[in-house]
């Protein structure tokens, strides 16, 4: 019997499980993470501005595997030799006949031991309970947010919101190295987000950098000091240390390029976050809609290798983006239509909701956003 391992139970391995338990394939199936639950990350922001409970956002990841007759096993990968077929975490090592990689990204603070011990990141539900506890239990003058990226605006939309219902003041710095917010997207909707976060009082620092941070100082570039502050780093995302570590093509977040097919060799598929494809002379962004669909490929070329047939090609379908502010003026572009205020927002809550994993965590996101 053929043995398949899944690395990561977000958005791509969780589909790609339930693909290949629909198949009816006999195979032993084994899906590893380093934490118990799957967490959907495009609803933690909501977690301070519209107080969605972390909790309707953390999914059992051992819930779903019995469903799907996976073995579940919460453990840190730490090293993959695709040609030995063999995964490495800490206690244990598992041969495997067939792969998929969906270990997602995480903050990367690009090397700076005080900003990473020092700032607060948004990688899981985890993360955002701290920051809320944090957030409940001190008043600031400052809120630093690191990086003026998709996370970074839709955080201080957030934080806007969190103070004004706790009725606290504070002031809001978006801090962004390049010349511009959001990199590269057209500019309308630069110009409908700017003017969205002047409306919540926050402000912008572009061509400018987090230095240092010091107890409660804040150290910018170009001699700017925050006092009495707290930093939320959002400045960008990296992949697994496990991937980094693989001698093979890579962009610098360190997503591994693959074929047509999602192949990084023979046995090995990577998806998701974790994978660089090329579509249309762009590379794809990072999103929930490209992992669940590779997930499906990926899982259809893995029973497609078993039986022998010929593989699926990967072709992207790009429904759109949205960005959502917690003060329901968001904006985006769904199905090559322009769309900002009321409506992209309502669009992102009702995808985030149908994409959830379970009738309870949807009903528990719905009874929060409708209070
Ligand atoms: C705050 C935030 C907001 C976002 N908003 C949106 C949005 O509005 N729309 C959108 O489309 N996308 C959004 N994204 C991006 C989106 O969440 C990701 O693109 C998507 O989750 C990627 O799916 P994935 O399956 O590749 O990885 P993930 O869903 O991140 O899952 C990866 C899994 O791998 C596990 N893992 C990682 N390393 C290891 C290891 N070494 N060993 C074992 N397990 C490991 C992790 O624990 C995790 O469970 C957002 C992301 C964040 C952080």
């Amino acid at each position: 019997m053929k043995k398949i391992c899944i690395i990561g139970g977000g958005f791509g391995g969780l589909s790609a499980a339930i693909r290949l338990s629909r198949s009816g394939l006999a195979a032993e199936c084994v899906l590893i993470d380093k934490k118990a639950t799957s967490d959907f990350l495009p609803t933690l922001p909501d977690c301070l501005g519209r107080g969605i409970s972390p909790d309707c956002l953390a999914y059992k990841i051992e819930d779903i595997c019995k469903k799907t007759g996976f073995k579940f096993i919460e453990e840190e990968v730490a090293a993959v030799d695709t040609e030995k077929r063999e995964i490495s975490t800490g206690n244990s090592r598992l041969n495997y006949d067939y792969l998929i990689i969906a270990s997602g990204s995480e903050t990367n603070f690009y090397g700076n031991e005080n900003i990473r011990k020092c700032a607060y990141k948004l990688d899981d539900v985890a993360d955002a309970e701290n920051i809320i506890k944090k957030l409940k239990e001190n008043d600031y003058r400052t809120y630093v947010i690191g990086g003026g990226g998709y996370t970074g605006v839709e955080v201080a939309t957030n934080l806007r919101i969190f103070l004004n219902k706790s009725k606290r003041s504070g002031r809001i710095a978006v801090v962004e190295r390049a010349p511009s917010i959001l990199g590269p997207i057209p500019e309308w909707m630069k110009g409908y987000v700017s003017s969205n976060l002047r409306r919540l009082n926050v402000d912008i620092f572009i061509n400018s950098q987090i230095e240092r941070i010091e107890e409660r100082k804040v150290h910018i570039s170009g001699g700017k000091v925050f006092d009495d502050a707290i930093v939320i780093w959002a400045a960008g995302v990296k992949t697994a240390g496990f991937i980094q570590d693989l001698n093979v093509k890579k962009n610098p977040q360190g997503r591994v390029e693959v074929d047509e097919y999602l192949r990084l060799s023979e046995s090995c598929f990577v998806i998701g976050d974790a994978a660089y494809i090329k579509h249309k002379e762009m590379f794809l962004r990072m999103a929930v809609q490209f992992s669940i669909a590779q997930g499906n490929c990926a899982a259809q070329n893995v029973i497609t290798s078993i039986k022998g047939k010929p593989l699926r090609k990967y072709r992207p379908v790009d429904l759109g983006y949205i960005i959502p502010m917690a003060n329901n003026r968001s904006c985006g572009s769904v199905l090559g239509v322009n769309l900002k205020g009321l409506l992209p927002t309502a669009f992102h809550f009702i995808m985030c909701i149908y994409r959830s994993w379970s009738w309870k965590k949807r009903f528990c996101i719905v009874k929060r956003l409708l209070t």
